[in-house]
């Protein structure tokens, strides 16, 4: 589910990156460089449990300190593991064949100067 949209590379982004990729941001592929996203209403299912704990604590329905500390806890997980395991990545800009085997040159290039350039370095 960390798979690129438009490279098909997998994993495209660290999984810190996709946790913190919201309905309207965006993050470049690490392979291609093309802005991808995420599927905004699976994403907005996957943080459900947190969003039904927060209505819950507000009105009340469950005052317990303890028990909504640890609720908190299990449905921050659960709602990560969803994100992280469920939640696809969409493209967010157009790309084709051509572009996208261009942007991955590109990028294997930059990798490539950057490691000679920390080779040289003392
Ligand atoms: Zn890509």
């Amino acid at each position: 589910m960390n798979r690129c949209p438009h490279c098909n590379a997998d994993p495209c982004l660290p999984l810190w990156r996709k946790l913190a990729l919201g309905p309207s941001s965006h993050a470049r592929c690490q392979v291609c460089g093309f802005r991808v996203g995420v599927d905004v209403d699976k994403a907005l299912l996957a943080m459900a449990p947190s969003f039904l704990l927060i209505v819950v604590a507000a009105f009340r329905i469950v005052t317990d300190p303890v028990f909504l500390v640890l609720a908190g806890v299990t449905c921050l997980c659960v709602s990560g593991v969803l994100y992280v395991a469920w939640v696809p990545l969409m493209p967010d800009e157009l790309s084709n064949a051509s572009m996208v085997e261009a942007g991955r040159a590109r990028i294997a290039a930059e990798k490539q100067a950057a490691s000679e350039r920390t080779e040289r370095a003392p």
